[in-house]
């Protein structure tokens, strides 16, 4: 099925900014609720966003074969369980019937109504029910400057690391939409130079810049996916933020890896993008030296170039940004990441969500957590209201953002924003 949504010459008649991540090429999909509480699946074109549901039940998605329930739902699984023809079928449709061009919804005020909100008359949510949740750690740069910090800088990589995508099974029962607030996670901690550890609030509170993929039903039990066919089962991708205790984390995370200091948070952006409206945005990953192992051999452009963001907004202040990365930086990339997660038989799920690891860049302004940003905290951040920031402030919310742009167009995924509160009390 032709890509026919992707056309860069296609105008809505709906307005879209120039500066949106939202231009009619995007088309990602997202759960909200709306003004009269329903809850519902849609899609967003600049700032309108557009109930798929009601779209359905009005007839604008004739000829398409969808079970009548499939957008009334409060999760985008069973959508994405549908495979790849359904997702193309229905962004193909969405993108002619809001083409300037097309008079139908343009010029019937009542469906208009019934069909288009405003971003604040709605209530975005968690566009997926998380199944299971792994996430990598498929930066070099990344996983060179914690092995630095953590073991031993003449070590940073382990010896498995250049042969395979390392990652861990995550909890999906913390994983957040965005404007969720958390809560500063307490746990056991080693003081520096202490034998015995204690107890209290983690002083270390970060985030990683990440990015995760969604997957559909990919496989049975002891089945594998072919890394040249496991894009296929990639339906789109979020801006991910996987909350982290430093201290609570380097105290716990031998021998089994990471724990309490990872599992209190994730928080994702709302609007999953397709891996279809990605395509403009193919690059080559970087050289894998050593050469993987055959199951992982991938040919050709298969990461993307995707600017990202991250800043720090204190109480009531402004934001200062504190690092600009690429997810173009990954070492090892969803392809290769989803061939070796399979390749023992373990089967993946429509709604699973994989994180790429934190996305850290060559330079100092590029790293992707504030552990490597002030280096352990022995380099504060300064901010634009003259304070400092070591790691995450009580108060503080963490923004994350991340955009594709060429000479045509612009694909983004908004912003993903969270707020650390201080320790839960009853
Ligand atoms: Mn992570």
């Amino acid at each position: 099925m032709p890509l026919s949504a992707n056309n860069p010459n296609r105008k809505s008649w709906l307005y879209v900014n120039k500066y949106s991540d939202f231009p009619i090429q995007n088309i990602p999909f997202g759960v909200f609720l709306t003004r009269e509480d329903i809850i519902t699946i849609g899609t967003r074109i600049g700032d309108t966003a557009i109930d798929l549901g009601a779209m359905h039940q009005l007839g604008y998605f004739d000829g398409i074969p969808l079970t009548d329930d499939i957008f009334l739902q409060d999760s985008l699984n069973d959508f994405i369980a549908d495979g790849r023809k359904t997702w193309r079928a229905v962004r193909n449709r969405v993108a002619e019937v809001f083409d300037a061009d097309n008079e139908r919804l343009k010029n019937n005020t009542k469906h208009k109504e019934i069909i288009c909100f405003r971003l604040d008359e709605i209530e975005m949510q968690l566009p997926i029910h998380v199944g299971d949740y792994t996430d990598f750690y498929a930066s070099k740069e990344h996983a060179t400057n914690v092995g630095s910090m953590f073991r031993d800088p003449e070590n940073a990589l382990l010896p498995n690391w250049v042969h395979m995508p390392v990652g861990y099974h995550g909890r999906s029962s913390s994983i957040i939409s965005t404007h969720i607030p958390i809560n500063r996670p307490q746990g056991q901690t080693l003081p520096e130079g202490a034998d015995k550890p204690v107890f209290g609030p983690s002083k270390l509170v970060d985030f990683e810049v990440e990015m995760a993929f969604i997957t559909t039903d990919a496989n049975d039990l002891g089945e594998s996916i072919p890394v040249e066919e496991a894009e296929e089962y990639i339906f789109g991708l979020v801006l991910l933020n996987d909350w982290s205790a430093r201290d609570i984390q380097k105290w716990e995370y031998v021998p089994l890896g990471p724990f309490l200091g990872k599992n209190f948070a994730s928080s994702m952006s709302p609007w999953i993008v397709t891996l279809d409206a990605l395509e403009p945005f193919r690059v080559e990953s970087p050289k894998q030296d050593p050469k993987p192992l055959p199951y992982l051999q991938t040919k050709g452009k298969q990461s993307f170039d995707i600017h990202l963001e991250a800043g720090i907004v204190p109480k009531g202040g402004k934001e200062t940004t504190v690092c600009k990365t690429n997810f173009k930086h990954m070492y090892w990339n969803m392809a290769q990441q989803l061939a070796h997660h399979t390749i023992n038989g373990c089967p993946v799920n429509a709604g699973d969500l994989m994180g790429s690891g934190t996305i850290s860049g060559p330079t100092e302004d590029s790293y992707g957590s504030m552990l490597e940003i002030t280096w352990k905290g022995t380099k504060p951040v300064k901010m634009k209201d003259g304070s400092e920031r070591k790691f995450i402030n009580d108060y503080d919310t963490v923004v994350m953002r991340g955009h594709c742009e060429n000479d045509d167009i612009r694909i983004g995924f908004g912003q993903l924003k969270t707020q650390l509160l201080p320790i839960f009390k009853k």
